[in-house]
C-alpha cells in the first residue's frame, strides 16, 4: 500500500489516521492512503518564506535557470519511477508521456528561457526605457522583483506531474517558494517526483512543500505577497477566490478551470482531403488520450451542416478501433478514468447532455469489454446536437471523460458563435487551409478562447496538437475557464513577480537595472574595450573613436562593390526629389561598416565574434563630406557558457555636428580569458 507523505518544514510526514483509502480504477483495489497528517500550516508559509524564499533570492535568474536545468535532467534521469507508478492513475505510457516527459520538457524549456530571455542578475527589465522628458534627464523604466510571500499551486488530478512542473519552473524561476497540494486521487505520482526533486539535493530547503490531503487553513493565512495558482474544477476556484482574505488583500489567485473546448472543421475540408482526416483523427485521439480527462479536450465538435454523417461515420471507424484496457498493458490504447467516481460523475453528465443530443456512438451502460470493467473503464461516448442554438446543456456541461458531441454549423458567423457559446475556453482549433477563413474566425472568436490552433496538410507534420499547452505559449482561458494565464514563456514567470515602474536620472536607472542607459556615466577603460576580458569590462566602460570623412568616391566604391547601386546613393537628382534626402547620401550599411572600421581592435583577443545587432535605426542622412565618428559603450553583460558570455554594446553614430545619424546595439561573445 503506497502512502504519500506531505512533506512540511523540512520533514517528510506520514498520512494520519483518517488518511482517505485509494482505490485503483483498474483493479478496484485499495493502493494506497493518502491525507489526514497533521499539518502547521502556519509554520509552513513561514518556512517557505524564511528558508526558501530568502535562499531563492540570493540567486540570480540564470542561477535559478541553472537550478532548473539541472533538476529537470535529474528527473529525467529517474523518470522510469513515476512511470512505474502512472498506470496506478489509469493512464496509459502514451498517456504518461504527456504528464512525466510533458512535465520535465516544460522545466526544460522555463530554464532555457530564464538564461536566454532574461537578464544575469535580480532585476527583471521588462520592455524598454521610457523617454520622459526632453532632454533625457529624466527616465521610465518598467522593472519585476520577486514577490516575498509563497506560491500555492493547488492541483488537479488528471495531470500529477506536468501540473505541478508547468507551475513549479516559472515560480522558482521567479525567485518565490512554493507550496504544492496536488489532488488526492493522484497525490502519489506528485509525491514521487517531489521526493526525486528534494533527493536531488538542488533546492534550497523551503523552496518546496508538499501537501498531500487537506490544506487546513493554509488558504487563510495567506496575504497580499501570495499568489494562489488553481487547477480544477470551477465550483472549488470560486470558492477559493471569494475567501474574504483573498479579497481582501488582492491575493493573486490564477484560476485554470473547466472548458467546453471546441473544434470547427472548415467549410473547404470536404471528406478525401488531408484537412478531413486530420480533423478526425485529431478529434479521436482528443477523446480518448487520457480517457479523455484532459481539459483542453475537445468536447464540442462544429461542422459544416452537410457534414455531419460523413464526419460521424468516420469518428465511428477510428473508435471502433480503439483497445481499452489495463493501462499497463501492451496495446491498449485508452484507460481507465482516474476513479470509479470519477467515471459516475461522467455518466451523469453524460446523462445530461443525451438530452438535447443523440448518442452516436458508444453505450453508457455497456461495460467495455476488458477486465476489470468495472471501475473506472468506460466506452468513448459521442453525442450529435442537431439543433446547437436551441441547446445550452451541450455547451455548459463538462462531462470530464471520454465523452463529446457534434454539432452543425450554416457559415462561419454561425460556427464562431456556436464556439464562443462556451462562455470562455482554453482553446479551439480550426482544420482548415483557407486563410480567410483562419483569419475571420480569429477575429470572430479570440475573444473567447486562451487559444487559438489552425492546422492543415501544410503544418500537419510538426503541428503539435489541439490539447497541447506548450511552455512558450499562454495556458488559460477567459470567463469559464477561469481567466486565468499559465506559462507563455516569461509571461508565466511574471506572475510571481511584481512590476514596478521606476522613474529617474540615467544613473539611477542604470543603477538598478545593471544596464547603462543612455545618459547614463560613460566610463574610460585602461585600454580599448575589445582587449578586456568579460569579467574585466565594466557596464558603462565607453569608447569614442576618432573621425572619418565620407566621400562620394566612399559611396560610389561601396555602391559598385556590393550592387547596391539604388537611386539615393547614385542619382542626384533623383536623391534630391525624395522626401527622405537632401541629394545623393552614404548607404545606411556603409555607415556600419565605417563605424566597425572605427571601433574594432583588430588583434585576436578575448572578443571572439560579432553574433548580431539589435534596433539599429538610420536617424540623419549623411551626405558625402560628412565625418562619421562613433560612442560604443558597454551596455549588458550575460554569462553564456563555461568560456565566454555575451556583451551588448550600445553603439552611436554622430556626425561632424555632434548630431546623432545611427545607432544600435551590437552582440559580442567575450571570452572569461585572454
Ligand atoms: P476539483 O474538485 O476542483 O479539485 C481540484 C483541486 O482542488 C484538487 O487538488 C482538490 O483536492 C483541491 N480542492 C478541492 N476543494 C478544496 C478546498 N476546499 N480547499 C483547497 N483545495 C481544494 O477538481 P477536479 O474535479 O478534481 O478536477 C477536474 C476539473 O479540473 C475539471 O473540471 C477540469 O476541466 C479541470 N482542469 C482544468 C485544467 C486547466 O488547466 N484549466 C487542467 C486540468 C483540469 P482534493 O483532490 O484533495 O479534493
Amino acid at each position: 500500500m503506497l502512502e504519500p507523505h506531505s512533506y512540511a518544514c523540512g520533514t517528510w510526514i506520514a498520512p494520519g489516521a483518517d488518511a482517505q483509502v485509494l482505490k485503483s480504477p483498474v483493479t478496484g483495489e485499495a493502493i494506497a492512503r493518502a491525507g489526514g497528517a497533521a499539518l502547521d500550516f502556519g509554520a509552513m508559509i513561514d518556512w517557505a518564506k524564511a528558508r526558501g524564499g530568502s535562499a531563492l533570492r540570493e540567486m540570480g535568474f540564470h542561477e535559478r535557470a541553472k537550478m532548473l536545468k539541472a533538476l529537470a535532467a535529474y528527473l529525467d534521469g529517474r523518470k522510469e519511477e513515476l512511470y512505474a507508478l502512472n498506470p496506478l492513475t489509469g493512464a496509459t505510457r502514451k498517456d504518461g508521456w504527456i504528464d512525466i516527459d510533458g512535465g520535465i520538457g516544460t522545466m526544460f524549456v522555463f530554464a532555457s528561457k530564464g538564461r536566454r530571455e532574461m537578464p544575469d542578475g535580480k532585476v527583471y527589465v521588462d520592455g524598454g526605457v521610457e523617454q520622459l522628458s526632453r532632454k533625457g534627464t529624466f527616465l521610465g523604466q518598467h522593472v519585476a522583483v520577486p514577490l516575498r510571500g509563497v506560491a500555492v499551486h493547488i492541483n488537479a488530478f488528471n495531470f500529477p506531474v506536468w501540473g505541478m512542473l508547468e507551475k513549479l519552473a516559472p515560480t522558482l524561476l521567479a525567485g518565490v517558494p512554493a507550496i504544492v497540494k496536488p489532488a488526492t486521487q493522484t497525490s502519489f505520482l506528485t509525491e514521487a517526483a517531489v521526493r526525486i526533486m528534494l533527493e536531488s539535493g538542488l533546492l534550497p530547503e523551503g523552496a518546496l512543500q508538499l501537501i498531500v490531503g487537506r490544506t487546513g487553513d493554509l488558504l487563510e493565512r495567506l496575504g497580499a505577497q501570495d499568489v494562489v495558482s488553481f487547477t480544477g474544477s470551477a465550483r472549488t476556484a470560486l470558492a477559493l477566490r471569494s475567501m474574504p482574505n483573498i479579497i481582501e488583500n488582492g491575493t493573486r489567485f490564477i484560476a485554470e478551470q473547466d472548458s467546453l473546448n471546441a473544434s470547427i472543421l472548415g467549410p473547404d475540408a470536404a471528406p478525401g482531403t488531408p484537412e478531413f482526416d486530420l480533423f478526425v483523427s485529431e478529434a479521436a485521439r482528443e477523446i480518448t488520450t487520457k480517457a479523455g480527462q484532459k481539459c483542453t479536450a475537445i468536447r464540442r465538435m462544429i461542422v459544416p451542416e452537410a457534414l455531419i454523417d460523413p464526419v460521424i461515420e468516420a469518428l465511428t471507424a477510428r473508435l471502433e478501433q480503439v483497445v481499452i484496457g489495463d493501462p499497463g498493458e501492451e496495446g491498449v490504447k485508452m484507460g481507465a478514468l482516474v476513479s470509479e467516481g470519477q467515471r459516475a460523475d461522467v455518466l451523469a453528465q453524460a446523462e445530461r447532455i443525451g438530452t438535447e443530443a443523440r448518442r452516436v456512438f458508444g453505450d453508457p451502460a455497456r461495460a467495455p469489454d476488458c477486465a476489470g470493467a468495472g471501475h473506472g473503464f468506460m466506452e468513448p461516448l459521442l453525442y450529435c446536437c442537431d439543433d446547437p442554438d436551441a441547446a445550452s446543456i451541450v455547451h455548459e456541461t463538462e462531462a470530464f471523460g471520454p465523452v463529446s458531441t457534434i454539432m452543425p454549423y450554416r457559415d462561419l458567423a454561425h460556427a464562431a458563435a456556436i464556439a464562443n457559446r462556451g462562455q470562455g475556453s482554453l482553446v479551439a482549433s480550426v482544420i482548415t487551409s483557407d486563410p480567410a477563413v483562419a483569419r475571420d474566425l480569429t477575429l470572430e472568436m479570440a475573444h473567447w478562447h486562451g487559444r487559438l490552433y489552425f492546422n492543415n496538410r501544410e503544418s500537419a507534420q510538426e503541428a503539435t496538437g489541439h490539447g497541447s499547452p506548450l511552455p512558450h505559449m499562454t495556458h488559460g482561458g477567459p470567463g469559464r475557464a477561469g481567466g486565468g494565464e499559465e506559462m507563455g514563456g516569461v509571461r508565466g514567470v511574471l506572475h510571481y513577480m511584481q512590476r514596478t515602474a521606476v522613474q529617474g536620472s540615467p544613473d539611477i536607472l542604470t543603477a538598478i537595472t545593471g544596464q547603462w542607459v543612455k545618459g547614463a556615466e560613460e566610463r574610460k577603460g585602461p585600454e580599448h574595450p575589445f582587449r578586456r576580458t568579460f569579467s574585466e569590462i565594466e557596464i558603462g566602460e565607453t569608447l569614442h573613436t576618432k573621425s572619418r570623412t565620407v566621400t562620394l568616391e566612399d559611396i560610389e566604391h561601396f555602391a559598385r562593390f556590393t550592387g547596391d547601386t539604388f537611386y539615393a546613393h547614385m542619382d542626384e537628382e533623383a536623391a534630391a526629389a525624395n522626401p527622405f534626402f537632401p541629394g545623393r547620401v552614404a548607404h545606411g550599411y556603409l555607415l556600419l561598416s565605417f563605424a566597425a572600421g572605427l571601433f574594432v581592435q583588430p588583434d585576436p583577443g578575448p572578443v571572439l565574434a560579432n553574433t548580431g545587432l539589435n534596433a539599429l535605426s538610420f536617424q540623419k542622412p549623411v551626405s558625402p563630406g560628412d565625418s562619421l565618428r562613433v560612442r560604443l559603450t558597454c551596455k549588458r553583460k550575460t554569462r553564456r557558457t563555461d568560456e565566454y558570455g555575451e556583451v551588448a554594446w550600445d553603439v552611436t553614430l554622430y556626425n561632424q555636428n555632434d548630431e546623432q545619424v545611427a545607432g544600435y546595439e551590437l552582440l559580442t561573445m567575450v571570452s572569461y580569458s585572454r
